[in-house]
């Protein structure tokens, strides 16, 4: 009996426990996943009831973690539950391991599309981000503004397409078909704005320099050059021109038009048009009358608008970097049209200083053109403009 009966309790074994071991062993991944689940629900909840003070506006779920923001008196709190560990974690975790260094190599190339250069350079490096989120299609990041100089008003923030970092990041992201970077040169229409103006160019190393400068600082001027210079340095008025930047005529020979004939004028400004046309295929659509002089008959007869300036920092007089800063700031505001000239090494100077000042204030510094558009006035023929501030 007792051979029958192990052999028994064998065979209910075999029928019971093998079959049951086979379901367990099935089902266990099952119900891990359930576990886990529970576990990271338990955490969100966590998180919700711990953060109820605050405004929650944002609660996603990538295929890797999920995602909360919450929001109070514009201070954003965030969390990212890893959905396999069930752990809070932090997006930087999500950057390929490998593929890091690209990763913050792109995010520099952006900072320097977006800010001037002496922002930017304060701003590179991983111990600069104050704090990284998410959204529907790129990661916004913000930076720590400490230690630049001049000081800045605004918040430092790279918004981030994921187009442009999906190949270092560990997560499906929504791409978008059409996207634009951040870039310095798209200007504000809510911002104060400035055109910068320089006479009497072009004047080859000067005006490059200046370029230079203005492109560091995502700024642009306008050149009012005098015609028959022009020939001689065409290079810098290519230069200009790939910049960014517009040139209008200072007359043919920088002579003061009210003291010639009307007709030798008309020449003058023919002349220079076709100059310029020659060399550029374009049309010349402005012009500042040498010393601002002027009268009706020049004004009625040159079909061109005329502009002249609401800032004079006589630098040509002086010649004087700080006295050009100093005049500048004093009499700066929005819409303002500023004269320089683009002859002096004092001028060069005072505009590498200025322009981090006034983009610390809040000013873009731009040409003639962009200023109008950004004020909204359609600039009219045989008008002279001093500024746009009042329209
Ligand atoms: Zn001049």
């Amino acid at each position: 009996m007792k051979n029958i009966n192990s052999k028994f309790v064998l065979m209910l074994f075999l029928v019971f426990a093998i079959p049951f071991c086979l379901y367990i062993g099935k089902t266990k991944p099952h119900m891990q996943s359930v576990f886990m689940e529970e576990n990271i629900k338990n955490k969100v909840q966590t998180i919700l009831d711990s953060n109820k003070d605050k405004e929650l506006i944002s609660n996603r779920s990538y295929d890797k973690f999920i995602y909360l923001v919450f929001n109070k008196d514009n201070v954003k709190t965030h969390y990212v539950i890893d959905t396999k560990t069930g752990e809070e974690t932090s997006l930087f975790y999500y950057i390929k391991e490998e593929r890091k260094e690209d990763f913050f190599n792109k995010i520099n190339e952006l900072l320097y599309l977006k800010y001037p250069k002496f922002i930017a350079d304060s701003l590179v490096g991983e111990e600069k981000i104050k704090d990284v989120l998410l959204f529907d299609n790129e990661l916004v990041l913000y930076y720590d503004k400490e230690g630049i100089e001049p000081k800045i008003e605004e918040d430092l923030l790279l918004h981030v397409n994921y187009n442009e970092v999906k190949d270092y990041l560990d997560f499906t992201l929504l791409l978008d078909s059409k996207y634009e970077n951040e870039n310095g040169y798209h200007y504000d229409k809510t911002k104060k704005t400035v055109a910068l103006t320089f006479d009497d160019g072009p004047n080859g190393e000067k005006t490059n320099r200046i370029l230079d400068i203005l492109e560091e600082n995502k700024a642009h001027a306008t050149f009012f050059m005098v015609g028959n210079r022009m020939e001689y340095d065409k290079s810098t008025i290519y230069n200009v021109l790939n910049k960014g930047s517009e040139i209008g005529s200072h007359s043919y020979n920088h002579k003061n038009l009210k003291r010639m004939k009307l007709e030798d004028v008309l020449e003058g400004e023919e002349k220079t048009q076709e100059i310029f046309k020659n060399i550029t295929g374009k049309e010349i659509i402005y012009t500042r009358v040498p010393y601002g002089s002027i009268n009706d008959n020049i004004k009625e007869n040159l079909n061109t608008i005329f502009i002249n300036w609401s800032i004079d920092t006589e630098d040509w007089l002086h010649r004087n970097k700080d006295r050009v800063v100093q005049t500048v700031l004093n009499e700066i505001e929005d819409g303002a049209i500023i004269l320089m000239h683009d002859l002096y090494d004092s001028t060069v100077e005072a505009v590498d200083t200025l322009l981090p000042i006034l983009y610390a204030q809040g000013y873009q510094v731009v040409s003639v053109s962009e200023l109008a558009a950004l004020k909204s006035v359609q600039l009219e023929q045989h008008k002279v403009y001093h500024s746009l501030k009042e329209i």
